[in-house]
């Protein structure tokens, strides 16, 4: 079979296949190797000194895209090479929101569906995490590692926020709490964006190096998927790919199953820059959605100067988290509001200044005690991702007037919120600005400033999954409608975007295709 991309979602299915089923697993992916991990302390060094990139040559020129988008990188590993590796699960509600709130659109299989995913994930990753309460947290098993151990200070937060009636608790990472799958135990220091040193924070091209190393998979860099071809019957039966560094020349592979792991941008972008006389629109595309409901979550941060005395700096980006606000009912008033919330320590404020509060310029030991001040007083971060219900013109299309180096148009990305989600904007942001309102009196403290992003994070969609082939691209296990022998994972297939961190989520979805396309391919014994 041949799977078209490097990162976590292909990982994922090429991982579980190769484990289950025979054959040979072929890899097309248009980016570079990246650096082995003995380099990387070297380059973290490198970036510390001079800035420089500490993952060279992790993105293709003249591959710039309009509209917002996560990261460039396009490399073996993909972007979870860069990620910050925390990984909490959708809720239940994520995949009804139709049926429980009435609003957007439910996905065809439910959390129940999904959660031995989850717990498979989650194994192959090496994520350690805390048990949440299980009316908040649903879970079967424990995570495969015990928790990263909460700071001084996250232990302090806890407790300001059980003040205010909120139950937190430690956010699951793919970081080693213990040694795990031959990797090393996390050290805290927090350099995991942009580089983990050590291995401690899973990335893919451990999953690669295995694979590679037991002779199961073959991946072929530096080559760019064009287009998919479909015969009579409706089955792709050849990627046409260009090599990089050769000139001109089309390299073909072929297989029994492909399988379209190119995250939410390129998966989409493939579909459609497959179009031929018989498939204008591009292919698997008889529903017209290709590309279409882009989807993801938007946040409403704030600072709160409290009357704790915190020490900033120690595995600064470990958090709390709560499900306390997205495992909610419908409300009376017919309102639809769902967000996580996640704290910080933050040495947002914190550091030595030249003028004091009221502007003056202040030298000497005025600075020293001004600063001394200020930081008998700790400062938290507060962070909420809320729901954005998808439009269907939340989308991806080709942008005719742009061209990459072989002539197909780029892609142009616009998210835009369903109606539903537009109307209730702003008083969105005001009710969870009230609620950091309502923490930071509840500890005595006073919120500093509050900011909203623009952007949507944990970008999916675009091939979105459902029953119904007039309304969806994939059915639930990520199989197009339109050709048996195509698959798209990950990403794209959401329907919609959750209020929490997606990779997890979108590697669960991997290997629950995984199963699925294995069942056609002969088992490792047979
Ligand atoms: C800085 C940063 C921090 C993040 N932190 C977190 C986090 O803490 N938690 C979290 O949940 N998520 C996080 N994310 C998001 C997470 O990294 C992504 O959701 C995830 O890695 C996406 O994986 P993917 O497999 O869907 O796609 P990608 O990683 O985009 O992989 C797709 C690959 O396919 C290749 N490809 C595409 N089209 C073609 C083609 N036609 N031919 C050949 N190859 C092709 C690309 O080159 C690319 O390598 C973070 C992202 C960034 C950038
Ligand atoms: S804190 Fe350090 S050791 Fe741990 S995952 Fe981040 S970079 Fe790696």
């Amino acid at each position: 079979m041949c799977i078209i991309g490097s990162g976590i979602s292909a990982a994922m299915v090429a991982d579980k296949l190769a484990l289950t089923r025979a054959g040979t697993i072929v890899v097309v992916e248009s980016g570079d190797e990246m650096p082995p991990l003995d380099r990387r302390a070297a380059l973290r060094q490198r970036f510390l000194d001079y800035d420089e990139n500490p993952w060279p040559r992790d993105h293709l020129d003249g591959y710039e895209v309009e509209g917002p988008l996560q990261s460039r990188s396009m490399c073996v590993g993909g972007l979870a090479m860069h990620w910050g590796g925390v990984t909490p699960r959708f809720s239940p509600e994520d995949f009804r929101l139709q049926s429980q709130f009435g609003v957007g659109t439910d996905w065809p299989i439910s959390y129940e569906d999904l959660e031995a995913h989850y717990l498979e994930a989650e194994e192959v990753l090496g994520v350690a995490g805390e048990q949440g309460p299980s009316e908040m947290d649903p879970r079967s098993k424990p995570f495969p590692m015990p928790m990263l151990p909460l700071t001084y200070n996250l232990s302090l937060l806890k407790d300001w926020v059980a003040k205010a009636g909120i139950t937190m608790w430690s956010q699951p990472s793919a970081k080693n709490s213990v040694p795990y799958a031959g990797r090393a135990e996390c050290c805290r220091n927090d350099t995991c964006t942009p580089i983990c040193p050590i291995g401690a924070k899973y990335s893919p091209d451990f999953t690669w190096n295995a694979l590679r190393r037991a002779n199961r998979v073959q991946i072929h860099t530096r080559t760019l998927v064009r287009r998919l071809e479909v015969d009579e019957r409706n089955r792709v039966e050849r990627a046409v790919a260009v090599s990089r560094d050769a000139a001109g020349g089309e390299i073909e592979f072929r297989a029994k199953q492909f399988v379209v792991a190119g995250g939410y941008v390129w998966s989409s972008h493939l579909l459609l820059t497959s179009r031929t006389a018989r498939f204008p629109n591009g292919i698997a595309n008889g529903s017209g959605l290709v590309g279409k409901y882009l989807t993801g979550h938007r946040n409403v941060q704030a600072y709160v100067r409290l009357p704790i005395k915190l020490y900033p700096g120690i595995n600064e980006q470990h958090s709390l988290v709560s499900k306390q606000f997205m495992r909610v009912p419908r409300r009376s008033d017919g309102r639809y509001l769902r967000h996580d919330l996640r704290v910080w320590e933050s040495a947002s404020g914190q550091g030595p200044r030249l003028r004091g509060d009221s502007g003056a310029l202040m030298l000497g030991d005025e600075i020293l005690s001004d600063w001394r001040r200020r930081t008998e007083q700790g400062v938290a971060r507060l962070r909420a991702y809320y729901d954005v219900i998808p439009d269907r013109a939340s989308e991806l299309t080709l942008d005719t007037s742009r061209k990459n180096q072989w002539g197909d148009p780029l892609p142009k990305l616009a998210f835009r919120d369903a109606p539903e989600s537009a109307e209730a904007r702003a008083w969105t942001e005001d009710t969870i600005k009230g609620l950091f309102n309502e923490m930071a009196r509840a500890g005595n403290g006073q919120v500093q400033r509050t900011q909203s992003d623009e952007f949507q994070d944990h970008p999916a969609g675009g091939c979105r999954m459902g029953s119904d082939p007039a309304t969806s691209v994939t059915d639930s296990w990520g199989r197009t409608h339109d050709h048996e022998n195509l698959f798209v994972v990950g990403a794209p297939t959401c329907v919609s975007g959750s209020c929490a961190n997606a990779t997890l989520t979108f590697c669960a979805l991997s290997l629950r295709s995984a199963e699925e396309i294995g069942r056609s391919l002969p088992s490792k014994s047979s």
